[in-house]
């Protein structure tokens, strides 16, 4: 992938990490291709980073408060990896964290929940999503939800297909988790939760072979 045209950055550069968040802070893209989205670019974690998870698009409280899965969805999200014995603060310290688009979209037209970014946002934000993955180049990606996981599959895949399974992109690991939404009711079934249970297995794997000072004697699937 050649991005520097996209974004005029030189990913080889020791400060390309810093440029791009320059850029992002700035970046109103959205806003003038006539999306009424709050600017406010939403991602956390270093270029060190080894594992990166990959979101759909911040919401209101993560916008208001400026970090990823900050709310209701993080919390679930964050006792799922704990199973796999991930504390929250450490990853949230040393993991990268983003999404495929990276300021709030608003709220859905009926009303229920936040809009899905347009496919013409999701193209507008991708060179960044992009960047970052080739600058932070992750040993474990984690898509959650179904857009993103989506980067990773085909658009039509159903996600009683993918979560509990991984595949090798590139030179990383992929294991896709669902939305850990409560207004998402796919993963409250008993089935579907052994899905999650099996996806959580293969990340306590991925996390015992990438960090193994860190996870010894740690990772525990309930
Ligand atoms: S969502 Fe991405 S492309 Fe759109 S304005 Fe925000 S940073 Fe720019």
């Amino acid at each position: 992938m050649n991005l520097a045209n996209n974004l005029d950055l030189d990913l080889t550069q020791p400060e390309a990490l810093q440029r791009l968040r320059d850029h992002l802070k700035t970046c109103r893209l959205c806003l003038e291709a006539g999306y009424q989205i709050l600017p406010r670019a939403i991602y956390s974690g270093p270029q060190t980073a080894r594992v990166m998870l990959i979101g759909q698009a911040p919401g209101i409280t993560e916008y208001e408060v400026g970090r990823p899965f900050n709310a209701g969805s993080g919390t679930r999200l964050f006792q799922w990896l704990a199973e796999a014995g991930i504390e929250e603060e450490w990853f949230r310290a040393t993991q990268y964290m983003t999404s495929i688009t990276k300021c709030y979209p608003g709220r859905a037209k009926s009303g229920s929940g936040d809009r899905v970014p347009s496919r013409i946002e999701q193209a507008l934000c991708r060179p960044h999503l992009d960047a970052e993955r080739l600058l932070v180049n992750p040993e474990l990606i984690l898509p959650v939800g179904r857009l993103a996981i989506t980067l990773f599959y085909p658009p039509q895949v159903r996600l009683d297909e993918v979560i509990g399974t991984q595949k090798k992109v590139g030179d990383s690991w992929v294991v896709p988790l669902p939305h850990p939404s409560g207004a998402s009711r796919w993963h409250q079934s008993e089935k579907n939760r052994q899905l999650v249970r099996q996806a959580v297995e293969l990340i306590a794997g991925h996390y015992r072979r990438i960090f193994p000072e860190m996870s010894a004697g740690q990772a525990k699937v309930n």
